[in-house]
C-alpha cells in the first residue's frame, strides 16, 4: 500500500490543493494532508479551522486523512509511514524552490517527492491571493473547493 503525505500551510485550502490531492489518488492508495504548524508564521485561519476545511472537502473520501505536524516534514512522514511526499508545481520558481528541498530530503531519508504539474486553470491560484480577496470582502468562492465555499469566511 502506497501512502503519501501532502504537506503545506493550506491557509486556506484552495481548488488547486484539492486538485493535487484528487490526482494524487490515482498514484497513491492513501494521502495524508498534513498542515504544518509553525509558531513563527502568522496565519489567517487557525490550525483547527484549516484542518476542519480540509476534512470537510474530503469527508466522502476515506483514503484522505488530515493531520497537523511540527518540525521536519520527512520526520513526520516517517512517523506516519509515508513513503512519498506529494507536492504541486505551478511555476519555474516553485520548481527551483522545491528541487533543493526534495533532493535534500531524499539524501537524508530516502523519501522521494512526487510532483504534479498544476492544471492550467489552477496555475495562478494561491492562498495569498485568496486571503487578500477575503480580507477585502471580495468573493473568493471560485478558488475554494465547493464544499467549503460557505465555510471560509473572514
Ligand atoms: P507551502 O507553504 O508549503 O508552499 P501551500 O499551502 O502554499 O504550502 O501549498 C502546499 C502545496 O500545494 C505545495 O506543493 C504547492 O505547490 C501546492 N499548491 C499550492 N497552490 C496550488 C495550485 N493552485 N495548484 C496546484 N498546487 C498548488
Amino acid at each position: 500500500m502506497k501512502r503519501a503525505i501532502f504537506p503545506g500551510s493550506f491557509d486556506p485550502f484552495t481548488v488547486g490543493h484539492e486538485s493535487i490531492v484528487l490526482r494524487g489518488l490515482d498514484i497513491f492508495d492513501e494521502i495524508v494532508v498534513a498542515v504544518g504548524v509553525n509558531a513563527d508564521k502568522r496565519c489567517m485561519f487557525s490550525t483547527e479551522r484549516r484542518v476542519e476545511f480540509i476534512e470537510t472537502v474530503f469527508a466522502d473520501r476515506p483514503q484522505v486523512s488530515v493531520s497537523t505536524y511540527e518540525g521536519l516534514t520527512v520526520d513526520f512522514a516517517k512517523e506516519i509511514g509515508c513513503s512519498h511526499i506529494l507536492r504541486g508545481l505551478r511555476t519555474s520558481a516553485d520548481f527551483e524552490f522545491e528541487r533543493a528541498i526534495a533532493q535534500v530530503n531524499r539524501q537524508m531519508t530516502g523519501i522521494d517527492t512526487v510532483f504534479l504539474l498544476t492544471t492550467p486553470e489552477h496555475t495562478p491560484i494561491n492562498s495569498t491571493i485568496v486571503r487578500d480577496i477575503l480580507r477585502h470582502g471580495g468573493d473568493a468562492s471560485l478558488f475554494l473547493p465547493q464544499r467549503i465555499r460557505g465555510l471560509v469566511r473572514w
